[in-house]
């Protein structure tokens, strides 16, 4: 076992929603051999309209007093476990566990240790039906008493642990805290705690199975039939994920990012598919032009004007501290000579909107300001456009011949972002016009 190889798997909600996942999960792992860890979900939904298992789990807490809601809650719980159980035709019992639950939630145990519970006993099954040892998350993933995750400890005592198990199901989504109390991530959180798992037990590859075959190139909401993207770095991954687009949790790549784990993002209804993979580097291939269009509406857009701008010093850390005063962050910073432009999260400003206002008047004191809602960012995310010659032209050129007008266009540093800033109302038409331009190129 020495140098073989090691993958660590985590699997969502929706991949053990019921005893029909189950099986496929057992299929996917017992034909790799290398799968040695596997961090599992709660039930997710099975049918549109269906509930979370987690979503039972926090009602139920919200109910304890409640003795005949909590009862008949609890009991749809049971339920559930109890049919995955009996279909998969296992010779096992989670009634003692269950007691201990009910007992702990009527005794007003806390919401986080309810909402954990969903992952525990799913964890609990799937040991049981593939063979592996279950380890409890509550001993391995520790927090810190101001609530943050403890990354050190938590790895120097999960990966020792890890040494003395050839295969374990570990459930994700939860740890404990100093006080000796359940600790959950925020939602979706068993990916972290997938993360976590292939750190310390030093993978090769972390993959993160779930219903969708990795990452699409755009919105399919928006775009009819998005290609998939096959590889992506970490940071064009960062990129897309703060413009919107989501498959994994957010925190979920910091763990493996430091020691250059590749995620491979699958899906367990079609495990033939390659997915997308997640690198800390990918070969640039010679096509690939963008790797991936995300964006998001709720901009405003706060326009300064004063003559002489460019000669003041510190005219800019002056706007900005306002707006850190009352802790409202910024999202980008056009600028002409005169004029400075902050674009902001509409949501955010909204509590401190007039007051920011009247800051900016009195510290700077500019000749003319204003603010504007309604606008939206657009994020095309790419390495491959990291010094390559006429990305930016296409995209211009796509988003007029769409009549789009653009409000702000900006280029990160890094060259592997160019964001635009359109008016809500040209928001998908603007995205359908790159995707299109760049369709070939993908
Ligand atoms: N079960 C939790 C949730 O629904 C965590 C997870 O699935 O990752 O958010």
């Amino acid at each position: 076992m020495e140098n073989a190889l090691i993958k660590t798997a985590k699997f969502g909600g929706s991949s053990l929603a019921d005893a029909g996942q189950f099986r496929k999960v057992r299929d996917i792992v017992t034909s790799d051999q290398t799968v040695r860890y596997v961090v599992a979900s709660a039930p997710g939904k099975r049918f549109a309209g269906d509930v979370k298992v987690t979503d039972m789990f926090y009602e139920c807490y919200g109910c304890s007093y409640d003795n005949l809601k909590f009862g008949e809650l609890f009991g749809k719980i049971k339920n559930r476990f109890n049919s995955i159980i009996e279909e998969l035709g296992i010779d096992y019992s989670l009634e003692k566990e269950y007691e201990e639950i009910e007992d702990s939630l009527r005794h007003s145990t806390g919401r986080d240790y309810s909402a954990s519970r969903g992952e525990y006993l799913n964890g609990k099954i799937l040991a049981a039906y593939l063979g592996f040892d279950f380890i409890d998350a509550f001993d391995m993933v520790f927090f810190r008493e101001d609530g943050s995750f403890d990354s050190e400890k938590t790895n120097a005592v999960l990966s020792e642990r890890l040494k003395n198990s050839v295969r374990a199901v570990i459930p994700g989504f939860y740890g404990s805290m100093p006080n000796g109390t359940v600790k959950t991530f925020s939602r979706g959180g068993s990916d972290v705690t997938g993360s976590i798992v292939a750190r310390a037990s030093q993978s090769d590859i972390y993959e993160n199975w779930t219903d969708v075959s990795g990452f699409l190139v755009a919105d399919p909401r928006i775009v009819d039939n998005p290609k998939t993207i096959r590889a992506i770095t970490y940071r064009e991954l960062r990129e897309l994920s703060y413009m919107g687009a989501s498959v994994l949790h957010e925190e979920a790549i910091f763990p493996v990012r430091t020691c250059g784990i590749p995620i491979n993002i699958r899906n367990t209804n079609t495990p033939d598919e390659p997915g997308t993979m997640i690198m800390p580097s990918c070969p640039a291939d010679g096509n690939g032009e963008i790797t991936g269009i995300a964006g998001k509406k709720g901009f405003s857009v706060i326009n300064i004007e004063k003559d002489l701008m460019n000669m003041q010093h510190g005219f800019g850390r002056k706007v900005l501290s306002v707006l850190e005063n009352s802790g409202i962050n910024y999202e980008h910073l056009p600028s002409g000579i005169d004029t400075m432009s902050v674009i902001v999260n509409t949501e955010d400003i909204a509590p401190y909107r007039n007051m920011v206002m009247n800051n900016i008047c009195t510290t700077v004191e500019p000749d003319s300001i204003s603010i504007e809602d309604g606008i939206a960012l657009i994020a095309i995310v790419g390495r491959n456009m990291a010094r390559a010659k006429g990305t930016a032209a296409r995209i211009l050129r796509a988003v007029a011949d769409a009549d789009v007008n653009v409000r702000m266009i900006d280029q990160g540093s890094d060259e592997i972002n160019i964001i635009l800033g359109v008016d809500e109302n040209d928001f998908e038409r603007a995205i359908r016009a790159i995707y299109a331009k760049f369709e070939e190129r993908i």
